[in-house]
């Protein structure tokens, strides 16, 4: 196998450092610094782009970023056991990796470059998901140009399907409405350390070109009272909403016999929009 930088492997870096893996952070850490590059490949061309890592651990991924050409690596780590680890690779690639040391929940990126930056990230599931929709909410065009995120194989597949695959649902829906997303890459979990119990993919999310307006709460909301009994017909499943289901089915332009599991984006973001006019003809008349 090519060796991609000077430094250490990731084994030592991580004995040397005491970054034994803690499953409270997620910490299944890749250490084949190939499939890490093969990973930053993944998420597009490199050359001048200024990536955030979210979760760099050892810095197994921020070393394929920059052995590939990013321009620069903004990665904030949660763990401040790996900061030290984390500074060897600045050293080393002088000027290109900038390391923020705070919990991605609480930090607001948009402002962390100048111009659009590309996120990728390895993360544990559950806070990968609350980024996700706040990358998702925030403000239109987004700060970013592209996402490139792991995910167990599972989450993965709810993320890309499309209405009549098994897999979609609330999720799909909400990432549906401002990306195109599909999987870039699979990984067993023997390439991890420690492995996890299951497969992971990586998910790359474009922003959608054409923007689909509607408010992302009314999205959810009407996609969780349709999915929520997915089996049943859209006049049933959405009685949970109150006010007349059969009208703003119509005004959505729907077959009031439709499943949601067959509803494209589209049609629950026209659902959302009419069941938001709906609610503010209600409030006007009060
Ligand atoms: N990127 C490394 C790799 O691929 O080997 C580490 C991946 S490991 C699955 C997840 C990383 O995210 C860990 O380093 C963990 O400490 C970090 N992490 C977990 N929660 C975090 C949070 N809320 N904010 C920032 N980093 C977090």
């Amino acid at each position: 196998m090519a060796q991609i930088d000077d430094l250490p492997p990731l084994r030592d870096v991580i004995r040397r450092h005491g970054l034994d893996a803690r499953k409270s952070l997620g910490q299944n850490f890749l250490l084949d610094l190939n499939l890490t590059a093969r990973i930053a490949r993944a998420s597009g061309r490199l050359e001048g782009i200024t990536v955030i890592e979210v979760g760099p651990g050892p810095g197994g991924l921020t070393r394929g970023l920059l052995a590939e050409g990013v321009a620069k690596v903004i990665a904030i780590e949660k763990d401040r056991r790996c900061r030290p680890a984390l500074e060897e690779i600045a050293a080393a690639y002088p000027g290109r990796l900038e390391i923020i040391e705070d919990d991605a929940l609480t930090v607001d990126a948009t402002h962390l470059t100048d111009g659009p930056a590309r996120i990728v990230a390895n993360l544990p599931y559950n806070v990968a998901t609350p980024l996700l929709s706040g990358w998702l909410e925030g403000p239109w065009p987004p700060f970013w140009d592209s996402l490139t995120l792991m995910f167990q194989k599972e989450v993965a597949e709810r993320i890309v399907a499309h209405a009549g695959d098994k897999a979609y649902g609330r999720l799909a829906v909400l990432v549906g409405w401002r990306t195109h997303a599909e999987i870039v890459l699979e990984l067993p979990p023997q390439a991890f350390t420690p492995y996890p119990k299951v497969s992971s993919a990586v998910v790359q999310l474009l922003p959608r070109a054409e923007s689909l307006a509607c408010d992302m709460k009314t999205l959810e909301r009407v996609t969780a009272a349709a999915f929520g009994q997915r089996r049943k017909m859209l006049r049933a499943a959405l009685k949970s909403l109150g006010g007349e289901t059969s009208a703003l089915i119509e005004k959505a332009g729907l077959k009031p016999t439709a499943r949601a599991e067959e509803i494209p984006v589209e049609g629950f973001v026209a659902l959302a929009n009419a069941f938001d006019v709906a609610k503010a003809a209600t409030s006007n008349a009060s």
